[in-house]
């Protein structure tokens, strides 16, 4: 390891890690409680053929440390965690292993709640969920949202909009250009809202048939996927995978605004520096994909309700317009302000006096 376990704590700002082995259902697990100052650790499980521990536990400091920012600039009263587990081949993953992982979860008494990621199914979930109530992302009739992506795609609109009205001086999407990369999921469902909003929408994926589909469904035009970066358009929407803003495709950028649902979106912070020298507004990707994130925690306000997930994910418009906001007033780029924003929440929402004291287990009994 190049660092020991402490020293990677230190440096992602870590409470709390727990290390979960199960020999029978070969359960090697790594759970990662980064901060509980709102509420419950709350994120997916990952299930990865990783090639050392030290891989798998990066990857559980880094997704859970960006868990506690979404949440954070969300509005929402959770903290960031996450699960990371090894695997040596894809055979492993079954009822054993999620139970057994569920029965971990449950131990945590209320600390970490999970869900989906890389590698993890619905049905998966179902299986931790046999052992503990503590999983979000379940199916509708299991009380769940019943799969973020459309409540994604609402999020990503509304940013969108929040972007327009900086640069255009109003949110209309009517008449705008957008070129979209990806029609996945989540892609998919925001070329079908940017078409019931009258905009123009071009679209690129790796996927013959997703094009194919997005074509013949809302009559869009397509293009290869090196194009869609140099199509003369009023947004870029990066809906496939991370890292696409870099320093071989910004050049070819020419739109205003680049906003979109994917993950990690800059290559390098230093490319949110690089778009904003090019007059290009960026919608830091953590606070304009959160609509699914949103909306799979409703279930804590006494179950799932579509309407109010709904009204929830139309405050990423709000979130995206008060980052925009920030980044003028501090005269930073916008992936900065993003991060100060979940920052300050947690500070001020931390400074509170603690009023609720849970009653120490040992004066509880004394007191019986
Ligand atoms: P998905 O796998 O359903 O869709 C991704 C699409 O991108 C696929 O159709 C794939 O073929 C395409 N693609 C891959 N490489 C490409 C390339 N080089 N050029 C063009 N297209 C390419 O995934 P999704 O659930 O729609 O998520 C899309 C992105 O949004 C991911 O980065 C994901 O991490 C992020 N995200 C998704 C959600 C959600 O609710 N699903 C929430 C937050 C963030």
């Amino acid at each position: 390891m190049k660092k020991s376990i402490f020293e990677y704590m230190e440096e992602y700002g870590h409470e709390q890690l727990v290390f979960c082995r199960d020999e029978k259902a070969g359960l090697k697990a790594i759970i990662a409680i980064h901060n509980t100052t709102l509420g419950p650790a709350t994120g997916g499980t990952r299930v990865w053929t990783y090639e050392s521990e030290e891989d798998a536990l990066v990857d559980a400091l880094r997704l859970s440390q960006g868990m506690t920012y979404k949440y954070a600039a969300a509005g929402i009263n959770l903290g960031g965690g996450k699960t990371t587990v090894i695997i040596k081949s894809p055979e492993q993953k079954g009822e054993q292993l999620f139970r057994a992982l569920g029965r971990f979860i449950d131990n945590l008494n209320g600390r970490y709640i999970t869900g989906e990621d890389v590698g993890v199914t619905v049905g998966d979930l179902e299986y931790i969920n046999m052992e503990t109530d503590l999983v979000v992302g379940l199916p509708a009739e299991n009380g769940g949202s019943g799969g973020p992506s459309p409540y994604t795609a609402m999020g990503v609109i509304g940013g969108m909009k929040a972007c327009c009205k900086e640069i255009y001086g109003n949110e209309s999407l009517k008449g705008k250009r957008v070129a979209v990369q990806g029609v996945g999921n989540v892609g998919h469902d925001v070329v079908k809202y940017l078409v019931e909003d009258g905009a123009d929408v071009v679209v690129a994926d790796v996927d013959e048939n997703r094009v194919k589909r997005a074509v013949e469904e809302f009559k869009v035009s397509a293009v290869g996927v090196d194009e869609i970066y140099s199509v003369d358009c009023d947004i870029f929407s990066p809906c496939a995978l991370g890292a696409t803003i870099n320093d071989e495709t910004i050049p070819k950028l020419k739109c205003k605004i680049v906003a979109g649902s994917a993950n990690n979106q800059l290559k390098e912070a230093r490319h949110g520096e690089v778009l904003g020298q090019k007059g290009i507004l960026y919608a830091p990707d953590f606070i304009i994909n959160a609509g699914g994130t949103i909306a799979d925690t409703d279930q804590f306000e006494g179950g799932f309700c579509p309407e109010r997930a709904r009204k929830k994910v139309a405050r990423v418009y709000d979130n995206v317009a008060n980052v925009i906001e920030i980044s003028k007033r501090e005269g930073i780029p916008t992936y900065k302000a993003a991060n100060r924003l979940a920052e300050e929440r947690i500070r001020k929402i931390g400074e509170i006096s603690k009023l609720r004291v849970k009653v120490p287990k040992k004066l509880a009994r004394a007191s019986e």
